[in-house]
């Protein structure tokens, strides 16, 4: 408005869409407004540019007039009202008593602060000063949508220009700040390829500073003579030494040499934020010190309250201040390595909602109550009959953890982890048999077809052994079929469902849900879990189903705690007897007719084996082998005297089933497939697993595929056929493979190269992202945020005590539709 009411309006012709930018960022204005004075106010403000681009030109006048003596009052009043005093202009020497913490506020004050807060943070940031729609899109690309985005948009890292040099004692590699005068300078080469050069000296030598396809304006930037401070990365040039593109500042020197001018954001520890296209440092930087100083003050955090102060950590303010504008006596390579108290206060923040959501789920369990099964270690004498092998020790450990949980009126909340080819499917049919043999019914969810209608091939049979009936649900079952299994399972006439996410549809209801087991929990996410949980619900009896969830997936304990912080955990730490370690090798296409011989070796000696390919079908996008064509090409050129299958994951159920069946009953030798396989499929006589362009496999992936050989006699082999062209991180994995078979290491090592969000799937797993907490690099921080809020839950299980209510609400806030947090209340 300021522009176009210049120079008498004279920009107010040429300004276009004035109408529809006052009228929108008066409304968002409006909508964050706290009083409901200034509310109003945005609101006559809107409402006088309705209609604005068709007005006359005096009309138009007349609007913006009266529109800038809105806003000056609607300032006057913020100003008035609860804004903070202005900082002193150099708020950077003197270090500021942070905001929060000073007065003792009363319960009142506390929550006004909050709610004062959560608006700010709130804030959309085309609402800062000088971010227009163009920029404000640039910075939502970025992850800044609001304040509080723009305040945990740290700095990458820090640049060290604390010490002002002198050019004679510049090192050649390091990042250094001088004062110099301009000697001359000049433009070196032709046109696009020009360098601007310049030679800059002071008391001790001189330097040449260049850049690069420089523009012309550079010479009208400077004058010889001039004093600047200077900065960038010092090179060596043959014998002399360099800077390119360095950044300068103009600066007055007075008659003693000493300089006078501001070296604000020059000199000192420098953060770095990541920039992209368009979204330069400096812009970033203005950004953020403009939402600082707006609004920073007003940020309450409610763990600064108690939580905080405990533990001796700065408050939220301080932290974030620091740390996009730190003082110049903090140590640089603490604030790299994202080991500052600043950094710990935030990262802190991070982690400690996610933990007391945990700990209220579980606290929220132990209070609702479960069923007492009876009987149990009967059911365990009568199920060791029917097996026709003898659990490991590993097994009975894990069985009788199971019968305890069960025994007990608290509901069970198990998490089985076991490596491929374990055994976890026993114990899964244990806990099956005890619910059944209660009286009530059970589920087992597995996240596919043909796992599904597996488990249900060996789990009826053992359960017809014992007198139990069961029932497959899965998507693709005919519709009599579909009818018949929702009728038996309503009235209670099976006792045990086998199937997919089909059993947590709407339309599945059960009798007396009391055991809902989840198999391969890795592919379900939580609220899947969450929802399998209630069709239990016995609104009668108010009991709480009881629930395992199994994993091949061996998961870190660093982030079992995390994600899973909420269950107890049992591990099948041992295979069955008589498992040799599937040895593993990487081979590469120049060695395909090698590969081709081991796999003829394997089918000569009547074994099976599984080629796994990343596609379906040709791709045009992909320059990759896929599935269907290779089966036709094996079949036809390489194997023809052997039964090649194909097996993907866009086949019907029933041809997929016949094609799993032939290849169990051995009619088929080479099953051509795709990851479909990846889970649960057990064919004993398989031997060999070949995974083509394994460069493109995760490791968990790869180890659950290769966890397909080797389950029976025969010694079994892996083999990764790999491209030349791939990552150093691709080379790492197919390495880590090589080495070992233990699937804790290769989680492990899983976690390291991938990062916790990929691990899981973040949004699979409920996990939040993390804006600057990392599971790998905080698990300190994070072991202490676990343990402040367990101790709350412990201390107020409600948080309903003073303070703890706004943490309460913030919890809500930040967790929205994560982790089922509903059911905890
Ligand atoms: P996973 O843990 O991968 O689900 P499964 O439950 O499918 O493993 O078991 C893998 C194979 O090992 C199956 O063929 C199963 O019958 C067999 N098995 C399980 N426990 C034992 C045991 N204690 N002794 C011998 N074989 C076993
Ligand atoms: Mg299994």
């Amino acid at each position: 408005m300021t522009y176009v009411k210049k120079d008498g309006f004279k920009n107010l012709r040429s300004t276009k869409g004035l109408e529809k930018l006052i009228t929108a960022k008066a409304e968002i204005a409006r909508s964050i407004a706290r009083a409901p004075s200034i509310s109003d106010k945005y609101q006559l403000l809107a409402t006088g540019f309705c209609g604005f681009d068709s007005f006359e030109e005096g009309q138009k006048k007349q609007a913006l007039t009266k529109a800038c003596v809105l806003l000056q009052s609607i300032e006057a009043e913020l100003n008035n009202a609860d804004e903070p005093p202005p900082q002193p202009t150099k708020a950077r020497q003197t270090r500021q008593p942070p905001q929060s913490q000073p007065k003792r506020l009363s319960v009142y004050d506390t929550l006004a602060a909050y709610e004062n807060s959560v608006k700010r943070l709130a804030t959309p940031v085309q609402l800062l000063t000088g971010v227009g729609p163009k920029l404000s899109e640039l910075l939502n690309k970025k992850g800044m949508k609001t304040v509080g985005d723009v305040f945990t948009y740290l700095p990458l890292k820090y640049e060290d220009r604390r010490a002002v040099k002198r050019i004679a004692e510049l090192e050649t590699g390091e990042v250094a700040v001088i004062i110099a005068k301009v000697v001359d300078f000049s433009f070196v080469g032709y046109r696009a390829r020009s360098v601007f050069e310049m030679v800059v000296s002071d008391a001790s030598g001189s330097l040449v500073l260049k850049w690069f396809k420089a523009g012309k304006y550079l010479a009208k930037s400077f004058k010889r003579g001039d004093h600047l401070m200077i900065t960038g990365t010092v090179r060596r040039f043959n014998h002399t030494r360099e800077l390119h593109h360095p950044e300068t500042k103009k600066i007055t020197v007075g008659s003693d040499g000493a300089t006078n001018s501001d070296s604000t954001g020059f000199c000192g520890i420098i953060p770095v934020y990541s920039e992209t296209e368009g979204l330069k440092q400096n812009t970033i930087k203005k950004v953020i010190a403009g939402a600082i100083k707006d609004h920073l003050p007003a940020y309450f955090s409610p763990l600064d309250i108690d939580i905080a102060k405990k533990l001796n950590m700065t408050d939220i303010t301080t932290a974030l201040k620091n740390l996009h504008h730190p003082e110049p006596d903090e140590s640089v390579n603490q604030l790299n390595s994202y080991r500052s108290k600043y950094h710990k206060r935030v990262i802190f923040d991070e982690f400690f909602y996610l933990e007391l959501a945990l700990a209220l789920r579980k606290k929220g369990r132990v209070l609702t109550k479960g069923i007492k099964f009876a009987n149990v270690s009967t059911c365990s004498t009568e199920l060791k009959k029917v097996i026709p092998f003898k659990l490991t020790r590993a097994q009975e450990k894990v069985t009788r953890e199971l019968a305890e949980d069960m025994r007990s009126s608290k509901p069970m909340n198990r998490l089985l982890q076991g490596d491929v080819g374990s055994g976890k499917t026993v114990i899964a049919l244990f806990a099956l048999y005890v619910a059944a043999k209660n009286g009530y019914q059970a589920a087992i969810m597995a996240p596919t077809e043909i796992l599904a209608t597996q488990h249900h091939k060996n789990l009826k049979e053992h359960l017809d052994k014992l007198g139990v009936t069961c029932t497959l649900l899965t998507g693709t079952l005919k519709k009599s079929e579909r009818t018949a299994a929702l009728e038996a399972i309503k009235s209670g006439a099976t006792q045990v469902v086998i199937g997919t996410h089909a059993i947590i549809q709407d339309s599945v209801e059960f009798d007396r849900l009391g055991l809902a087991v989840i198999d391969e929990q890795h592919r379900f996410g939580v609220t899947q879990r969450a929802t399998l949980m209630k069709k239990g619900r016995d609104d009668s009896a108010e009991l709480t189903p009881d629930v395992l969830i199994m994993t091949a997936t061996p998961i870190p304990r660093t982030l079992a705690i995390t994600v899973y912080g909420d269950l107890d955990v049992s591990i099948i730490d041992e295979m069955p007897p008589g498992r040799k370690p599937v040895k593993t090798k990487v081979y590469y296409e120049s060695q395909r007719a090698q590969v081709y011989e081991l796999i003829m070796t394997e089918l000569k000696a009547g074994h099976q084996a599984y080629i796994v390919y990343p596609l379906v079908s040709e791709s045009e996008k992909l320059d990759l082998m896929d599935a269907t064509n290779m089966a036709e090409h094996l079949s036809r050129d390489i194997f023809p005297e052997y039964s090649v299958g194909l097996l993907h994951g866009k086949m019907k159920a029933a041809e997929k089933e016949d094609i799993m069946r032939r290849f169990k009953e051995c009619e088929i030798d080479l099953l051509v497939a795709t990851t479909v396989i990846e889970v649960g499929i057990d064919i004993p006589t398989a031997s060999l697993m070949v995974i083509e362009h394994a460069e493109r496999f995760g490791l968990s992936q790869l180890h659950q595929l290769r966890g397909r050989v080797g389950r029976g006699d025969i010694p079994a082999k892996c083999i990764l056929l790999a491209q030349y062209k791939k990552s150093e991180e691709s080379a790492r994995r197919l390495k880590v493979m090589e080495q070992t078979t233990d699937g804790f290491l290769v989680a492990e090592e899983d976690l390291a190269i991938r990062g916790p969000g990929e691990l899981l799937g973040t949004r699979q797993s409920g996990l939040p992202d993390f804006r600057v907490a990392s599971l790998i690099r905080d698990l300190p921080i994070l072991k202490t945020a676990r343990e402040a809020a367990f101790a709350l839950v412990h201390d107020d299980p409600k948080l309903e005590k003073g303070g703890n209510k706004l943490i309460k609400s913030e919890l809500t806030k930040r967790m929205k539709g994560r982790l089922g947090l509903a059911s905890t209340g």
